[in-house]
C-alpha cells in the first residue's frame, strides 16, 4: 500500500496551478525517506531535474551529495529528504516568480506535515527567505539555527551558487559540519 507521501505525490502529479505546470517536462515532488526528521529544501528543478524527476541530480546535486557524505548522510538513506519550493521547472532556469512560490507552498506545507522534522536545510536564497525571513542575506546568516515552531531552521548556500564561488565552499563545509552537530544534539544519528 503507498504511504501517504506517495499519495500526496501522486495528488500533486496533476497540479496545474500555476502556469509552471505547463511547461515542466516532469514533476520534481522530492525524494528521500518519509521517516526523515531533516529536510532539505532548494528553490526549484534545473533541467536536468525537470528531464529526470528528482531534485538535484545535476553538477549542483553530485555536489550536495558529497557535501551529505562527507557528514554521513546519504539521500537513499533513512535520515533525509530533499525537496524543493517550486515543484515544476522555471524556465531558463530562472528563480521561481512571488506567485508561483506561493502557488506551490501548499505542496511543501503538506510534506512538512507527513514528515515532522525536526530540522530543515533551506538550499539558497530563494528557500531561506521564503522559509526563514523575508529579508534572509546567505552571506551573513548561513549555518545559523534558529527554531520556529519546534523546527530548527538554518540557511545555507545552494550548490549551485557554490559551483559558481569555489571561495564558499569552506563556509558551506562548516554549515553541514553545524548540522551534524544539531542533529546529534537532537539525538537523530542514531533513530531510523
Ligand atoms: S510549480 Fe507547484 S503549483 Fe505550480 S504547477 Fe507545479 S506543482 Fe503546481
Amino acid at each position: 500500500m503507498p504511504d501517504a507521501m506517495e499519495l500526496l505525490r501522486a495528488q500533486c502529479a496533476g497540479c496545474r496551478n500555476c502556469p509552471l505546470g505547463n511547461t515542466r517536462t516532469n514533476l520534481v515532488f522530492g525524494v528521500g525517506s518519509p521517516t526523515a526528521k531533516v529536510l532539505f529544501v532548494g528553490e526549484g528543478p534545473g533541467e536536468q531535474e525537470d528531464l529526470q524527476g528528482e531534485p538535484f541530480v545535476g553538477k549542483s546535486g553530485q555536489l550536495l551529495d558529497k557535501y551529505l557524505s562527507l557528514i554521513d548522510l546519504d539521500r537513499g538513506g533513512s535520515k533525509i529528504y530533499i525537496a524543493n519550493i517550486v515543484k515544476c521547472r522555471p524556465p531558463h532556469n530562472r528563480d521561481p516568480q512571488p506567485e508561483e512560490s506561493e502557488a506551490c507552498m501548499p505542496w511543501l506545507r503538506q510534506q512538512v506535515r507527513l514528515l515532522r522534522p525536526r530540522i530543515i536545510v533551506c538550499l539558497g536564497r530563494i528557500a531561506a527567505q521564503r522559509l526563514i525571513s523575508p529579508d534572509f542575506r546567505v552571506t551573513r546568516e548561513h549555518g545559523q539555527f534558529r527554531e520556529k515552531g519546534g523546527i530548527w531552521l538554518m540557511g545555507t548556500f545552494h550548490p549551485a551558487a557554490l559551483l559558481r564561488n569555489t571561495a564558499q565552499k569552506k563556509d558551506a563545509l562548516a554549515d553541514f559540519q553545524a548540522l551534524r552537530d544539531k542533529m546529534a544534539q537532537l539525538n537523530l544519528l542514531d533513530e531510523i
